[in-house]
């Protein structure tokens, strides 16, 4: 319990993130490189052409592509542990959308005025938020030439399949789709560059989707995210567009909401029209009106109902879809609006707020098995699953059922299960 041996999703760790963090304080960096079985890295490297031939790879563009390769010593095998304390996600928003990333993405943006504008027609994306993308990932392309976070990722993600880390799978189907970039072109194995995770570009996308969504941007009949920023531009547009992007669709709007509002309808699950919300007295936040009362909405207090609440659109899924986390999904459709000259949520975040260490959140989810609220694991993970055991919790007792559990969550449910 507790701590399970998996690499953390990249989006919890944009390559920009990573850089002055070092490596996040919930991660622990073990091992250098060798993996638990006996097994060489030549041996590994040998067994697994099989693996790369039978999912279509040339032999002939294996072995080049492999040939003298050595385990990369500066990928660490990053051990997941749970966290002691949660980082609330104000924090991950402070972090990344700062007033120097947004002044310098108004320039890189400016600076490539007409590229965004054809990148945004011809997909029909909102060219801020590739624009946001853009400056998380990769603080607009800045981090690109430091040899130090970008090198090439047939190194990188034979080393980590080499260290079956958690995610084995996701990692094997990296490292065959890296192969078949190289022999897909113009990259070779030495050139074919990215982040230690083997993402690719300015926009950091994986080898799978790369291979899934590459697209020509710049019309010379080649995908080269990493020394063509128009066609990682378009790479990402054709990406979100295969998740369903939405052509002028918002990714949402900061709302507010009258007292006595239902928070149990926060429910992703279902979206419901606009209208439903507005005739429960959601308004938008600076008193617009909403265009579209028809628009497939949900409702999301990320911070509970002392903090910013939103009405999301399929938008906002889809970028959760492009990288899978809230956090990053509202960091890239908060920076694309400040991009574009909005400020910061006009709601504050409860910045006070205390949170339950790990036993603590432990017992809250052992409280909620015992009041019949809540059956799933007691592992300190707080879920939306959770989330909707403790909201009804609070509904129970009267209280605003916003599902946001804190520390007062902890000393509330352990008084009314002792
Ligand atoms: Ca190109």
């Amino acid at each position: 319990m507790g701590s399970v041996l998996v690499r953390p999703p990249r989006d919890t760790l944009p390559l920009v993130g990573r850089v002055g963090e070092g490596v996040a304080a919930v991660l622990v960096a073990l091992l250098l490189g060798a993996p638990a079985q006996a097994e060489s890295f030549p041996d590994f490297l040998h067994a697994f052409r099989a693996k790369a031939v039978a999912a279509g790879i040339d032999p002939g563009v294996y072995d080049l592509s492999t040939a003298g390769l050595t385990p990369d010593p500066t990928i660490k095998t990053l051990v997941e542990t749970q966290p002691e304390f949660t980082t609330p996600i104000w924090d991950y928003l402070d972090k990344r959308i700062t007033d120097r990333r947004v002044s310098s993405g108004r320039a890189a943006i400016e600076a490539n005025r007409a590229l965004f504008a054809a990148t945004g027609k011809r997909f029909g994306v909102d060219p801020y938020v590739l624009g946001a993308i853009w400056g998380i990932e990769t603080d607009y392309g800045a981090v690109l030439d430091n040899p130090k976070l970008i090198k090439p990722i047939v190194r990188s993600l034979a080393t980590l399949v080499y260290q079956k880390r958690g995610r084995l799978k996701a990692d094997e189907a990296d490292f065959i789709a890296a192969l078949q970039l190289v022999q897909r072109g113009p990259l070779d194995a030495r050139h074919l560059v990215g982040s230690w995770a083997g993402a690719i570009g300015h926009l950091q996308v994986n080898p799978s989707n790369v291979v899934a969504h590459g697209t020509d941007g710049d019309g010379d009949g080649k995908v080269d995210l990493q020394n063509s920023l128009a066609d990682a531009l378009a790479t990402s547009a054709k990406f979100l567009v295969d998740l369903g992007y939405a052509p002028g669709v918002d990714w949402g709007f900061e709302v507010a909401v009258p007292k006595g509002f239902d928070y149990l309808l926060a429910d992703r699950e279902t979206l419901r029209p606009l209208g439903f919300f507005a005739e429960r007295g959601v308004k938008r936040i600076k008193g617009q009106p909403f265009a579209d009362l028809s628009l497939p909405v949900f409702f999301y207090a990320p911070a509970g109902a002392r903090g910013p609440a939103f009405l999301m659109t399929g938008n906002y899924l889809v970028l959760k879809g492009y990288n899978f986390s809230d956090s990053y999904a509202l960091s890239v459709a908060h920076l694309a609006d400040r991009l574009k000259g909005a400020g910061d949520f006009v709601t504050g975040w409860p910045r006070d707020t205390k949170f339950p260490d790990l036993s603590q959140r432990k017992a809250i989810q052992a409280a909620l098995i015992r009041l019949k609220l809540y059956a799933g694991a007691v592992d300190g993970r707080l879920g939306p699953v959770t989330a909707a055991a403790y909201a009804k919790f609070q509904a129970s007792r009267g209280e605003v059922a916003d599902g946001f559990i804190t520390l007062q969550a902890y000393e509330e449910l352990t008084a009314a299960t002792q």
